[in-house]
């Protein structure tokens, strides 16, 4: 459209200044943390006026000016990353350094096997009910022994990483199947040994990290170390997403790819692993199409599956509606996808992004910006259009998760006809939380139901959702001198049970152990999470306050991952740099999650967004805090006179803390990518999916898909990842390099010692070379 040719044209400017502007220049350039000072108002300014300039090609944005008035804060010069003025009230050790400076082989190794989960035994839920309240009264006061010591910690770098989660297939191009490789434990053992024995830790080049994840087909890779606060850093993310890519590769069989999307198209569809399960052994899922050896043979996610169902009263029930074709049988389309076990939740993969905030304050304020975006970029990634081998009328995957974790009791789940509980007694009801009868709105895997930050009267305006809380929790946290709004957060997760409490681990040294406040934290499953520091291991990395976006569907290639990932962390440097104010009320938010499920809501559907994302500069333009109905494209690019657009700010924003050429146009390629997403001129991976199996010879038009036509789905994905399919369709003139796979680990120059035959035979071969 016109529109977005001019808003194309108006960010091309931007970056046309920028490139030429640039000095090219020996030291890095720092992603600020914090604010822009009180240019930042100008310069938001200044991308409106550009808006409204833009339809007359006359005006060229007036880059050289602006930047001369943008002076971050704390010095004369454009070195962002300078400390900030305030630092020196903190106590030195409460500093947080950056993981990787101390990258010795200890800390390696702790990263490295962190995630490999204690294991120890697991209660059953009837056993753990005694301890349920003991669990949820320390959790609480766990939290306030960090919030005491961690309060004034703040962190002089900005640290970040994503997470990618990734399933084992087992492709067969002859007979035409697909299978889950149920061996994600084994390659998760292989790779660990080889991160520590070839993947360096001297700081050198790229390394990963391997975690183990719920589904036995499934593997999370992280960067060993988080990314910095660089702009070089962001062009580090999809070379170490290549990395980790290769190395899975690496590690699997002939058969078997590794790949990257949210739900296995056939999970639940009779025999659908490698090496195939016996249905009846299902003691813990107690699920016809899901056995017990879809899980990762760990305690803990035994028990929190059998633990759900307890609780619950039954299996857990997830409702998907089908997609309706020309033979879709009306009995089907009646009934939908109804999926009754955990695995077909948490066995999707996603692609998560954390971020450490500088301090307490600063991590509360993303929270709440963040979580604002997390329906969008939901919408933008959504890649799982296909359910239990049918086609699904949504193209997202978090309504099926949210359902599959639903511990919630029928009363809480707001079923009033006070049927009997079908597992628990009325007495053994009265040890959970709320006596398992106090009505809560959503699933403990869901959107969020409050704002975080402490920001005064919009509390009022805009937490107009219910979200409960443990009263005594509240009680004690105020009690304790947190503010109201953390109080109500922190109280608000603990409206839940701990789902499983490990034997030997009840009573705890509150000041030194923070396992029960990371029992419930960790099981709610929400579109962000706000991660206070760890309680720092004497030799370990410090950690300082975090938040994680956790929306995100997982893309078939790192190019995609990484255009994200780096989409977020950028947003999420605007937010601070410019003050932008996202807040709208979070009814609004979660419809925008209601909509973000919808099919080709990324290019089709409107979403709530507010429309002054600054205070308005005339007065009289309206509700200050007002929102209105936008596309995503709108969002990204820009709406009527006073709306800027996220794009237009992050290129501003870019310019203003002088990015560097080469990053600049790596970012140019990854935002005219996602905003041709928006703009429906490329397909979401779900879309793609999509028409890839309403074009298949095979398919029958029934909303069925075959295991063929999944195969063959499945195989296109697996060549477009690794770059051996060029794909427009979904990449636009962009093409992903193809996959090396001899360059994944680091060779050692060895010093051993060469047998003398094979020196001889070595010496000769050379020797003839030099003859020709
Ligand atoms: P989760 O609890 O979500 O599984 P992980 O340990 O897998 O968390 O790490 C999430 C991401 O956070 C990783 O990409 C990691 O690199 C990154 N990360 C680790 N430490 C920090 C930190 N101090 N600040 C920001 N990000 C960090
Ligand atoms: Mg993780
Ligand atoms: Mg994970
Ligand atoms: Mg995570």
């Amino acid at each position: 459209s016109a529109g977005m040719a001019i808003l194309f044209a108006a960010a091309a400017v931007v970056v046309a200044a920028t490139a030429h502007g640039a000095e090219p220049s020996g030291l890095q350039q720092g992603l600020s943390y914090g604010r822009l000072d009180k240019s930042a108002v100008q310069l938001y300014a200044a991308c409106v006026v550009a808006r409204c300039r833009s339809t007359d090609a006359s005006n060229k944005w007036e880059s050289s000016r602006l930047k001369a008035s943008l002076r971050p804060r704390g010095g004369a010069t454009s070195d962002s990353s300078a400390a900030p003025s305030d630092e020196a009230a903190v106590p030195k050790e409460l500093a947080v350094t950056k993981a990787g400076s101390k990258a010795d082989a200890t800390i390696a190794r702790e990263w490295a096997t962190e995630g490999k989960l204690a294991e120890r035994k697991t209660m059953d839920f009837v056993d753990s009910l005694p301890h349920l309240r003991y669990v949820r009264t320390h959790g609480i006061k766990q939290f306030v022994s960090i919030y005491k010591n961690m309060r004034n910690a703040t962190s002089n770098e900005l640290l970040w990483g994503d997470e990618i989660e990734y399933m084992l297939v087992q492709l067969d191009r002859e007979k035409r199947t697909a299978k889950l490789s149920l061996r994600g434990h084994e390659v998760l053992d292989d790779l660990q040994a080889k991160e520590l024995r070839l993947g360096r830790s001297d700081g050198f080049g790229e390394a990963a990290s391997w975690h183990p994840e719920y589904g036995v087909w499934m593997l999370e890779g992280t960067p060993r170390v988080p990314y910095g606060g660089y702009t070089a850093d962001l062009r580090r993310v999809e070379a170490n997403m290549r990395l980790r890519r290769k190395r899975l590769l690496g590690a699997l069989k002939t058969d078997e790819v590794a790949l990257t999307i949210p739900a296995f198209p056939l999970l639940g569809v009779g025999c659908f692993s490698e090496p195939a399960l016996d249905p009846a052994a299902n003691e813990c899922t107690n699920s016809d199409s899901i056995p017990d050896g879809c899980i990762l043979p760990n305690p803990r996610f035994f028990a929190l599956t059998k633990n759900i169902r307890t609780r619950r009263g039954s299996n857990v029930d997830i409702r998907v509606p089908l997609r309706q074709d020309m033979y879709t049988p009306a009995e089907d389309l009646e009934r939908g996808i109804r999926m009754d076990a955990m695995a077909y939740g948490m066995g999707c993969c996603c692609l998560q992004v954390t971020f450490q905030a500088r301090d307490i304050d600063e991590s509360r304020h993303l929270y709440d910006h963040l979580a604002v975006l997390s329906p969008i970029l939901l919408a933008l990634t959504a890649a799982t259009p296909i359910l239990r081998g049918q086609l699904a009328d949504t193209d997202v995957r978090w309504a099926t998760i949210s359902a599959s974790v639903d511990d919630r009791t029928p009363l809480e789940r707001g079923e009033t006809d006070a049927r009997e509980h079908p597992t628990l007694s009325a007495e053994q009801l009265k040890a959970l939380a709320g006596a398992g009868a106090t009505p809560l709105p959503k699933s403990r895997y869901d959107s969020i139901s409050r704002y975080l930050a402490n920001c005064g009267a919009c509390h009022k305006k805009f937490n107009d959702v219910a979200a409960p809380m443990d009263d005594f929790g509240y009680k004690e946290l105020k009690k304790a001198g947190i503010d109201d709004s953390l109080a109500r957060h922190i109280a608000h997760l603990f409206v839940r049970d701990p789902l499983v409490i490990h034997e030997g681990r009840v009573e705890l040294d509150d000041e030194n152990e923070t396992d029960h406040f990371e029992n419930l934290q960790s099981t709610n499953w929400q579109t962000v999470r706000w991660k206070p520091p760890p309680k720092g291991k004497a030799c370990g990395p410090r950690i300082g306050w975090r938040v994680e976006f956790r929306s995100m569907e997982v893309q078939f290639t790192d190019f995609e991952n990484a255009a994200f990932t780096v989409f977020v962390v950028l947003v999420s440097r605007v937010i601070l740099a410019f003050d932008l104010n996202l807040y709208i009320p979070l009814s609004k938010v979660d419809e925008n999650m209601r909509r973000a499920h919808a099919r080709n809501a990324a290019a089709e559907g409107k979403f709530f967004f507010r429309k002054h994302m600054a205070p308005p500069r005339q007065p009289g333009a309206g509700d200050a805090d007002g929102f209105e109905e936008m596309t995503i494209s709108e969002i990204l690019d820009g709406k009527a006179d006073y709306f800027p657009g996220l794009v237009p700010l992050i290129f501003a924003y870019l310019e203003s803390i002088d990015c560097d050429g080469e990053t600049l146009e790596l970012m140019k390629v990854y935002f005219d990518f996602i905003r041709k997403r928006a703009s429906g001129e490329l397909y979401t991976p779900a879309q793609w999916m999509r028409s890839l199996v309403n074009k298949h010879p095979e398919y029958e038009h029934d909303s069925k898909v075959s295991e063929a036509v999944a195969h063959d789905v499945l195989q296109a994905i697996a060549e477009v990842a690794d770059g051996r399919r060029f794909e427009p369709r979904l990449h636009g003139e962009h093409r992903i390099a193809p996959l090396r796979k001899d360059d994944a680990w680091y060779v050692p120059l060895k010093d051993m010692r060469i047998r003398s035959e094979q020196r001889e035979a070595l010496l000769e071969s050379y020797a003839k070379r030099r003859a020709l």
